[in-house]
Formats: structure tokens, C-alpha cells, sequence
């Protein structure tokens, strides 16, 4: 801006000291919503706590009463996993998340995931793996990441419609693909199913539980391990996520 008109520079000037009170103002709001949601879990998870040692050792319930204790139960348990949601995504908005980062076998990865979560194990999921496909990768992020993605892949489809995990490469990358049978993303939602809050359709989805933070902190932790996630879909006929890392 050496040669620059004084106007100019005025501008310039009043512009950075604009952006420079927007940072402030986002960085004063991601801390809000961080130390509030942290503030919150820990007083609600003593509430589900005390609400499950309640229904296992009372055997003498009658029936409304052991329904408002599962359902007080159900809403502080939906509740904590609101606040650790935020939580994550106050962390990964500082900067404040690390990653570990590793070279590692996805095929190894991928199994774990399905291994290590009984829940998976009620659902009919194909694994299809390349061997010693490796990327540079956090290990708990990534299983993080699909977990989220497969959770996903349960709730919007039938237990009758299996559920494809599939590991693959190209020349240049390490390929990780989610794939359902389920209800399908219309082309309208597609471009934001990523975004925070948001989700298709409220009432479809309601009795699903969830809040549309999931596919923002996928997001947000594959771009922080230096990967993308995309998605492709068809209504009716299913969805498939594909993550991508560099190799
Ligand atoms: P949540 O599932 O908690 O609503 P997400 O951020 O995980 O939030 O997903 C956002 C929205 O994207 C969901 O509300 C749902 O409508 C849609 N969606 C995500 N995954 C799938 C899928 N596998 N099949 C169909 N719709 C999906």
C-alpha cells in the first residue's frame, strides 16, 4: 500500500481493525460454547448416572415409572452427547485439537472400528479391503470419523440392507468408502449435510435422535488429518461417503 491514496489505506486501515474484531468476537463465542458445554456434561452425566443406578435397582417399578425414568434417561444421555458434539468442534475450531499422526494400515483400522463396537456386529457389515493400504492418519480420530459414518449408515437404513466398508487405493490415494442401501440424501441437502445443525428434513428424522453436528465434526477431522470427505447419493437407493487421503 506504499503509494496508495490516504483514502485508501484509511480503508485498508479500518478494514483490519474490522477483521481483527470479528476474530475476537468468534474466538470470545467458540470459548463460550466450549466452557458452557463443559459446564453442562459434567452435572448431566451425573443425572443419567444416578437415573440408570435408579432403574437397576428398582424392582418394584410400576409401569409409568420405569417409562419416565428411561425416557428422563434417553434425553440426558442425547443431552451429554449434544455437549461433548460441541465440545469437539469448540477444540477443533482453536486449533486445540491434536492429532497423532501416523502412518498406518487402514485395513487394520477398518476392522477394529467393526470389531470393537458390538452394536456393529447387529448390523450385516462388508468389509472390502485392499491389503497394505496405508495413509498418514490419528488413529482414534479416524475411528471416530467412522463410527460416525457408520452410525449414519445404520440409522437411515432397514436392518435388511447391508452396510459396505470398503478400503481401497489409486495412484495417488488411500480410498475409505461408507456405503448404505438406505433412504438416500436429495440433491438439495446434499451440498449441506456437512454443515453444522443441519439436517434433512427435521420430521424424517427426528426419531432418529440425533442433532446435525455428526457429518460437521467428520468433516473438520478429516480436513485436520489433511484428508476430504465426499458424498454421493441417490433417493431411495442409498449413500455412499468417501474419504480420501493423500499418499
Ligand atoms: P444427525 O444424523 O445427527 O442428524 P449428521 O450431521 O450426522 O446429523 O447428518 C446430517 C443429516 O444428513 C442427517 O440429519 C440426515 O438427514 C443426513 N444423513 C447423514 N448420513 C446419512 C445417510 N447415510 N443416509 C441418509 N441421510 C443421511
Amino acid at each position: 500500500l506504499g503509494n496508495a491514496p490516504t483514502e485508501v489505506k484509511e480503508l485498508a486501515q479500518a478494514f483490519n481493525i474490522m477483521l481483527s474484531g470479528l476474530g475476537d468476537a468468534w474466538e470470545q463465542q467458540r470459548q463460550f460454547i466450549g466452557n458452557i458445554s463443559h459446564e453442562l456434561r459434567t452435572p448431566l452425566t451425573v443425572v443419567s448416572g444416578y437415573l440408570q443406578s435408579l432403574l437397576r435397582r428398582s424392582n418394584n417399578l410400576n409401569d409409568y415409572q420405569r417409562e419416565a425414568l428411561e425416557t428422563a434417561g434417553a434425553e440426558a444421555d442425547r443431552t451429554v452427547r449434544l455437549l461433548q458434539d460441541l465440545l469437539d468442534l469448540a477444540r477443533a475450531d482453536s486449533g486445540y485439537t491434536r492429532y497423532h499422526l501416523e502412518p498406518l494400515l487402514l485395513n487394520d483400522v477398518v476392522s477394529e472400528v467393526v470389531d470393537m463396537n458390538a452394536k456393529f456386529g447387529e448390523r450385516s457389515i462388508q468389509i472390502t479391503a485392499t491389503e497394505n493400504v496405508e495413509a498418514i492418519v490419528d488413529r482414534e480420530r479416524l475411528k471416530q470419523v467412522l463410527i460416525n459414518l457408520l452410525d449414519n449408515a445404520i440409522k437411515y437404513s432397514t436392518a435388511a440392507q447391508p452396510i459396505d466398508l470398503i478400503v481401497e487405493r489409486d495412484e495417488k490415494q488411500a480410498i475409505i468408502r461408507v456405503r448404505d442401501r438406505g433412504i438416500g440424501i436429495p440433491l438439495q441437502d446434499r451440498g449441506r449435510i456437512f454443515e453444522r445443525f443441519y439436517r434433512v428434513d427435521a420430521d424424517r428424522a427426528r426419531t432418529t435422535g440425533g442433532y446435525g453436528l455428526g457429518l460437521a465434526i467428520v468433516k473438520t477431522l478429516v480436513e485436520g488429518m489433511g484428508g476430504k470427505i465426499m458424498v454421493r447419493s441417490t433417493v431411495g437407493e442409498g449413500s455412499e461417503f468417501t474419504i480420501v487421503f493423500q499418499q
